[in-house]
């Protein structure tokens, strides 16, 4: 069975004192989910240190949104794997659609990035999704396969227990605009398929996939209950524990 996973992508939010209050009220608010679903908060950088404090001794993981791929060097302004791992974290998102379209990364780049990853022992937590023109020409699924062709080039099934994909359409994230259930669903099982047919059964059946895109309490349970959604990568709403503290509760609903 699949463990749902109900993950926050803070951006580029927050104060060091924002950050941390918002991780102790989640940390507080789900401390009894986190018996039935797995919950990842991915702060900013400067923040993961105050947060992976503020949520010791809870069953609340920390994430980073980014990673390099080298272990050290000239390479200004980034952040390398083993400085994430010095500081506690234990997940990186990596490709999410604005490192993709803001700032140019490829599916090259990305997969340099989830192989590091996976050999320095972190969960990759990899985005893939279609821009807005490309759902409109129908072409949702062969975005989804050079995606994930690209970014799990050279991954082992062994490697895959470490991997969780995020299906977020571009066009449904930070806009307000969910996909449907049913479209949600049609994607998650493509990428299924392509896991199976990539790797084996097996593999296609322990790998999370998770929705992303507007995920909100009112829309969480309808997504989270359709077969192939093992869990949800939530913006916006994960700012405000009035949000994102339902959204999780939506987890433990339909995992029962
Ligand atoms: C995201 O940033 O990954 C995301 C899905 O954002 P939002 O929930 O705000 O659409």
């Amino acid at each position: 069975m699949r463990r749902y996973l109900i993950a926050g992508n803070w951006k580029m939010n927050t104060t060091r004192e924002e950050g941390t209050e918002l991780a102790k009220a989640i940390a507080a608010g789900s401390s009894n989910a986190t018996a039935t679903v797995d919950v990842l908060i991915c702060p900013p950088f400067p923040y993961l240190i105050p947060i992976t404090e503020a949520v010791a001794g809870t069953q609340v993981q920390v994430g980073a949104q980014n990673c390099h791929f080298e272990a050290s060097g000239a390479f200004t302004g980034e952040t390398s794997l083993e400085m994430l791992t010095d500081v506690g974290a234990s997940s990186v998102i990596l490709g999410h659609s604005e490192r993709r379209h803001v700032f140019g990364e490829t599916d090259a780049d990305i997969n340099r990035k989830v192989l590091k990853t996976l050999e320095k022992g972190l969960q990759a937590v990899l985005c893939v999704g279609e821009l807005l023109e490309e759902e409109e020409s129908g072409l949702t699924k062969s975005v989804l396969d050079r995606q994930m062709d690209g970014g799990l080039k050279d991954v082992s099934a062994e490697a895959m227990a470490n991997v969780v994909i995020a299906y977020e359409p571009v066009w449904a994230i930070g806009t307000g605009k969910t996909a449907t259930p049913e479209q949600a669903e049609s994607a998650h099982d493509h990428l299924r398929k392509w896991l199976e047919s990539r790797y084996s059964a097996d593999v296609a059946n322990a790998t999370r996939i998770l929705y992303g895109g507007s995920v909100k309490p009112n829309n969480a349970e309808d997504l989270l209950s359709q077969p192939n959604v093992d869990g949800a990568l939530v913006g916006g709403a994960s700012l405000i524990p009035e949000n994102f503290l339902p959204i999780i509760e939506a987890g433990v609903k339909v995992s029962s």
